[in-house]
């Protein structure tokens, strides 16, 4: 946890950095107070998105001190998506971008975090709101305030026993450790383009497979099942394939950047 510092525009007091200064890779946002408009006097609360390293104002307060607590509140690096994907994988590695919530007693009581794949269909009738927002007003995020018990769970990278397969994955579940776990939207995926020598070619996602390891995807059918709605299926080397419903998430396997 970085130290709760501030900086003054040498401008105007009306522009305070928290973290320090713009280019420096501990900034963590800024407040600004507004000098017009129907937010006249009250101060803009922007978190930095370490992602997109952009601010956005996602709440406002009344006074600097209560802007720069709201600020303050937010977690620097952001925290992670909480869905537990399975056993073999673990829990979703992917950022969150929302927090569901509900109300008891009048107050909000803070749900599950919910990254960009799995907030689709998550708890999709559930109040929620940013993450920052939630953390301006709430107060930093604890794991220890929310929804798992005890330890986050990592890929576990269990012993594959190879013979057991006709199908071999480009990548070993045991054996990843050069590739990144990530989640796509079934609809998201992408299948490999282009087979001859002439053609551009691009490889198709990496689709991971419980206790296998990682496919790669060849072409991508869409099914219409009655009753059940749209689904994928990913036509994977070796013979292997994976069905998925329409807006469903699919552990992929990166190349880091
Ligand atoms: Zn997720």
């Amino acid at each position: 946890m970085s130290a709760n510092e501030w900086k003054i525009n040498p401008h105007t007091d009306s522009i305070q950095y928290l973290g320090g200064w713009l280019t420096d890779p501990t900034y963590r946002g800024c407040i600004v107070r507004e000098s017009s408009g129907r937010m006249a006097g009250k101060w803009a609360v922007c978190p930095r998105d370490p992602w997109t390293e952009e601010d956005h104002a996602v709440t406002y307060a009344g006074t600097v001190e209560e802007a720069r607590k709201a600020l303050e509140n937010v977690t620097p690096g952001g925290h992670k998506c909480e869905v537990l994907v399975n056993q073999y994988l673990g829990h979703c590695p992917e950022r969150a971008c929302v927090v569901t919530y509900s109300w008891e007693d009048d107050k909000p009581v803070r749900g599950l975090l919910l990254c960009r794949v799995h907030k689709v269909k998550t708890f999709a009738d559930a109040f929620r709101v940013s993450v920052e927002e939630w953390e301006t007003g709430n107060g930093p995020i604890t794991h220890e305030s929310g929804p798992i018990i005890g330890e986050r769970i990592s890929p576990a990278m269990a012993p594959v026993k190879r013979s057991d397969f006709l199908s071999q994955p480009v990548i070993w579940g045991d054996d990843w450790g050069s590739h990144v776990l990530g989640m796509k939207l079934a609809q998201d995926v992408m299948a490999a383009i282009g087979t001859g020598a002439d053609d551009f070619v691009s490889t198709g996602d990496l689709v991971v497979f419980k206790g296998t390891g990682a496919f790669e995807v060849k072409s991508v059918d869409v099914i219409e099942i009655p009753g059940a709605g749209t689904h994928y299926r990913f036509s994977c080397n070796g013979g292997a394939t994976y069905l998925a419903e329409h807006d469903s998430a699919v552990p992929v396997l990166y190349l880091p950047f």
